[in-house]
């Protein structure tokens, strides 16, 4: 089979060929490789072509694919039963795991996708603030609920537009859509909406505008509104959680802003280890507003599953060993390095940044510090470097605001591979 026969099948059955639109290539363009197998830091498409892998599901598979324990895990838990619809221990060891390693979450709720976390979040904090009013930045991706589907509008800290067809504009007219790491919009939007915002929600390190941080000046100034208006601070962690720092991304801000704490976060890809789960959390006080115990209704069939915590729970065993972070995050930063480099020596305009096992890197003189900076840079540089890193079995994310993966299977070797493809593809222009 190849992947040109099987993306036309494909595109017959369903629309586009692909179950989430990224995976089509329609920003660089040319034709998915539908993968056949992974193992470690590889993946093989239908044609036998081998791949490195810095996609890794999007970020779940932080160990590589087919970690041995964690196969073991899932194997077991399999066995015993897919499925009940009635509480297991699992759940409970998956809980207390994360909130062992959070400070911020004193409890949690799980479920099967970021999306349904997000979600859900953005409920519990409507309904624990009995306030209707949220904040977003352009750029972050909450996942695709309604009233998280929204860009900015024309002008200074305005309602936004709903980004979707289905979406009534009625629906996201409780949505402010920011410019992040924007301190003078977020001042004057807490002067006129204060006390009718419920919460804040952001991805504190961005991947899904490629790799944006929050400066320390604005997420502290984040924080300080939020608990002046009575406003919820909410992490989106889905990316970041468990993958750019063992305690996720809240414990890289709180070594630079003494006592920094979210009051909600929502997290997925890693906790699951690449099955369906994802979850969302907070103080106590907020997390008892949700049913059964207070009034904001939230439900899964398949939430807490036995296998998906299985997975988790091997996956988040495995990253909880010592050092693990630390070699991880030196791999990743040798990638950016190598790359940095590279790209220097060919005369290209580059930069390239990384913390944990997550990176970006922009055909840009400089790192951008928002959405619109990020889509000013060099996409047509950027579409050609994807194909030429395909071309000599690198693959990485097919669109230019997406971030990318390390993981713990990826060796020196690796990397040294992709940084020479780099360079070849550097020197092509
Ligand atoms: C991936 C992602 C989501 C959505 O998660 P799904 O499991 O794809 O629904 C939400 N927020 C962030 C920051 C993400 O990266």
């Amino acid at each position: 089979m190849t992947n040109d026969s099987l993306f036309s099948r494909a595109q017959q059955v369903i629309p586009g060929g692909v179950n989430s639109p990224v995976r089509a290539f329609r920003a660089v363009g040319g034709t998915p490789r539908f993968i056949a197998r992974a193992e470690g830091a590889y993946m093989w498409d239908a044609e036998g072509q081998r791949y490195i892998d810095y996609i890794g599901s999007w970020g779940p598979m932080i160990l590589g694919h087919g970690h041995p324990a964690v196969l073991e895990a899932v194997h077991k838990a399999a066995a015993d039963g897919f499925s009940f619809g009635a509480p297991t221990e699992r759940e409970i060891e998956l809980a207390e795991a994360i909130i062992a390693l959070v400070p911020s979450v004193e409890q949690i709720r799980l479920v099967s996708s970021g999306t349904e976390a997000g979600m859900s979040a953005l409920r519990l904090a409507r309904g624990a603030t009995g306030r209707s009013k949220i904040i977003k930045f352009e750029g972050c991706y909450h996942g695709h609920a309604d009233a998280l589907l929204v860009k900015a509008g024309s002008g200074l800290a305005t309602f936004g537009f709903p980004t979707s067809a289905g979406v009534p504009a009625e629906v996201v007219q409780h949505t402010l859509v920011l410019e992040y790491n924007n301190l003078a919009q977020i001042e004057e939007t807490f002067t006129t909406h204060g006390p009718e915002i419920a919460c804040v929600m952001l991805e504190p390190i961005a991947g899904n505008m490629n790799f944006v941080r929050a400066s320390v000046p604005f997420m502290t100034r984040l924080r300080e509104l939020c608990t002046q208006h009575g406003a919820l601070l909410v992490f989106d962690e889905v990316m970041t959680g468990f993958r750019v720092a063992l305690g996720s991304a809240q414990s890289v801000y709180a070594k630079l802003i003494p006592g920094f704490k979210p009051d909600m976060s929502v997290f997925g890809k890693v906790i699951g280890g690449g099955m369906p789960l994802a979850a969302f959390g907070g103080t106590r006080e907020v997390m008892s507003q949700l049913a059964p115990l207070g009034p904001v209704y939230q439900a899964g069939t398949l939430s807490g599953n036995p296998v998906a915590t299985a997975c988790g729970l091997a996956t988040l065993k495995e990253i909880a060993k010592p050092g693990f972070f630390d070699a991880l995050s030196a791999r990743t930063r040798s990638l950016v390095d190598g790359l940095n480099q590279a790209a220097r020596a060919a005369g290209v305009p580059f930069s390239g940044d990384c913390e944990g096992g997550m990176f970006g890197f922009f055909f840009f003189e400089s790192l951008p510090q928002n959405y619109g900076t990020v889509m000013s840079t060099d996409k047509e540089r950027f579409n050609r470097f994807f194909h030429a890193m395909l071309n000599q079995g690198v693959y990485l994310a097919p669109a230019l605001y997406e971030a990318g993966f390390v993981s713990a299977a990826h060796s020196a070797a690796d990397i040294e591979a992709t940084v020479a493809a780099a360079a070849q593809a550097f020197k092509a222009g």
